[in-house]
């Protein structure tokens, strides 16, 4: 009985470990494919480069339809903790964002320009926020804009930490239903269709947020929208960032 549960438990953790490299695999090829939708646009008829866009494009699908059926367990790269410039982060990843939400989707940036440093690793942090932000996408079918925001706060919400940063991503998409609210961070609970949604991203999302000694909160109204907040310590070792203004509006969602 101790034995088949060890291994049931085995299994879980290798089931989980599997599916989530499968789902972070799932978001890149998802933006190849994006990306190569927009240069198959603008290429014209040069056919050589027609040709390697279809090359592309053949091994973007194989690449996914190999997800699907990994067995191969990998593990995820070990965690990296280290002090983030904020703002710094979301920029690089900004480019990435805009193709993954496709051009019915605008991005939004309200960043505060002395944002505090926090202690993350900074892989798993770009894996979380592409996560929020394909799930806010997912949530508007017809379009919208997607707001990415990161605020210091002074009200205590955190137990070891005076000082946090809220990092959230808001949209004005579908809502989350009260029974569904309670799963959504449930490893494999999905409501997409197969081969849309794999139920792993909030996992992923709510394990770097507590790994990195915070917490995840989530605001949701059905019909008017969600906005999901990962609050993290503020790094205070770190040394103080000068920023220029990072808030504004990018409506070009790409
Ligand atoms: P997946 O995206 O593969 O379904 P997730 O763990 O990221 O897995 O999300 C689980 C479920 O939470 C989604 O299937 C969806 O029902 C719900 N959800 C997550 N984010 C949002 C959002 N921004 N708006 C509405 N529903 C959401």
């Amino acid at each position: 009985m101790q034995k088949q549960l060890a291994e049931s438990q085995k299994l879980d953790a290798l089931g989980q470990l599997t599916g989530g490299v499968a789902h972070d695999f799932n978001n890149l090829l998802m933006i190849i494919s994006g990306s190569v939708h927009t240069l198959k646009k603008g290429v014209g008829d040069d056919a050589r480069l027609q040709r390697a866009i279809s090359a592309i494009e053949a091994a973007s699908k194989r690449g996914a339809a190999l997800t699907s059926q990994l067995l191969t367990f990998a593990r995820r790269q070990s965690v990296n903790p280290q002090s983030i410039d904020l703002a710094a982060r979301i920029q690089a990843v900004r480019e990435v964002l805009g193709t993954g939400v496709g051009s019915s989707v605008a991005l939004a940036f309200d960043i505060d320009r002395d944002v505090w440093p926090v202690t993350v690793d900074i892989s798993e942090f770009e894996t979380a926020l592409i996560n929020l932000v394909i799930n806010a996408r997912d949530a508007m079918p017809m379009g919208g804009t997607i707001t990415i925001a990161a605020h210091n706060s002074a009200v205590a919400a955190l137990p070891n930490a005076s000082d946090c940063v809220a990092i959230s991503v808001e949209d004005s998409g579908v809502g989350i239903a009260p029974d569904v609210l309670s799963k959504i961070f449930d490893p494999f609970f999905t409501t997409k269709p197969v081969g849309k949604g794999t139920g792993l991203g909030l996992s992923q999302v709510h394990g770097f947020a507590y790994q990195a000694g915070g917490t995840i909160k989530v605001d949701s109204e059905l019909g008017k929208g969600t906005k999901i907040t990962i609050l993290l310590p503020r790094d205070n070792a770190a040394p103080k960032i000068q920023h220029h203004d990072a808030t504004e509006a990018d409506g070009s969602g790409t």
